[in-house]
Parts: C-alpha cells; sequence; structure tokens
C-alpha cells in the first residue's frame, strides 16, 4: 500500500487504530460509524485502497459487486429487515471527506428523501 493511499480506515484495516468491526472477510471489512447518523450506521470498505468510486476501474468489477452483497448482508445481520439506505458519497460535491471507498450502511430507522 503506498504512502499516498495512507487513510484513517487503511489504518483501520492493518489494526493501527480501534474500530467496531461488523464484518470481515479478505477482500472486505465493515465497522460501525463513528459518527453515527442513524441507529445503524456502519461503513463497507474494500481492503484495496481505492480511494472513490470515480477512480474505480474495469477490473473491480467483481470486487464492487462482493461490498454490495456484504453491505445486503451486514444489513441482514444487524436486523434491518424493514430496509435501509447506502449510500456513496463521491469528491467534495459529494461530501466525501476519507479518501477510501466505502459504503455508507444506514438504518433502524425511516429515512428522508431528499438526502441533504
Ligand atoms: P464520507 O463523509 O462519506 O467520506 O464518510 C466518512 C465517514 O467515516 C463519516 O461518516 C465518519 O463519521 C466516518 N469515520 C471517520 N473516521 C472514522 C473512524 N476512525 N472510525 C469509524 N468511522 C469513521
Amino acid at each position: 500500500m503506498s504512502e499516498l493511499a495512507e487513510t484513517i480506515f487503511s489504518k483501520i484495516i492493518k489494526r493501527q487504530i480501534p474500530a467496531d468491526i461488523v464484518y470481515e472477510d479478505d477482500l472486505a471489512l465493515a465497522f460501525r460509524d463513528v459518527s453515527p447518523q442513524a441507529p445503524v450506521h456502519v461503513l463497507v470498505i474494500p481492503k484495496k485502497p481505492i480511494p472513490m468510486i470515480s477512480q474505480a476501474e474495469a477490473d473491480d468489477q467483481a470486487l464492487l459487486g462482493h461490498l454490495l452483497l456484504v453491505a445486503k448482508q451486514v444489513a441482514k445481520d444487524l436486523g434491518l429487515a424493514n430496509g435501509f439506505r447506502l449510500a456513496i458519497n463521491n469528491g467534495v460535491d459529494g461530501g466525501q471527506t476519507v479518501d477510501h471507498l466505502h459504503i455508507h450502511i444506514l438504518g433502524g430507522r425511516a429515512m428522508t428523501w431528499p438526502p441533504g
């Protein structure tokens, strides 16, 4: 992993900083957001340091599909039978603050639309 790719999420992957991890496999990690915006707020990340979805490449197709399947499994495991929202923020206008691709899983309350 290059220096440039180092983010707080890389440090979570390497267990250099703590996180409340709810799922892990060879390709992905899921952990609770430190500043939850819903009763359940989990981030699903690839272990590969893709900075943002706009920088994903054709080779990442299977990985991206895997992340969505992990997200639906984590949502099920955390009891979000009534529904949930998946969100990916991309870049400055997308509200992205950590440059390591992540899927937000938000649930445990009714979501509103449009988002802010
Ligand atoms: P985004 O704004 O889409 O880039 O989302 C980044 C998310 O990472 C925010 O919801 C933060 O609350 C969350 N976050 C930042 N640092 C940590 C951390 N150390 N552990 C868990 N979540 C974090």
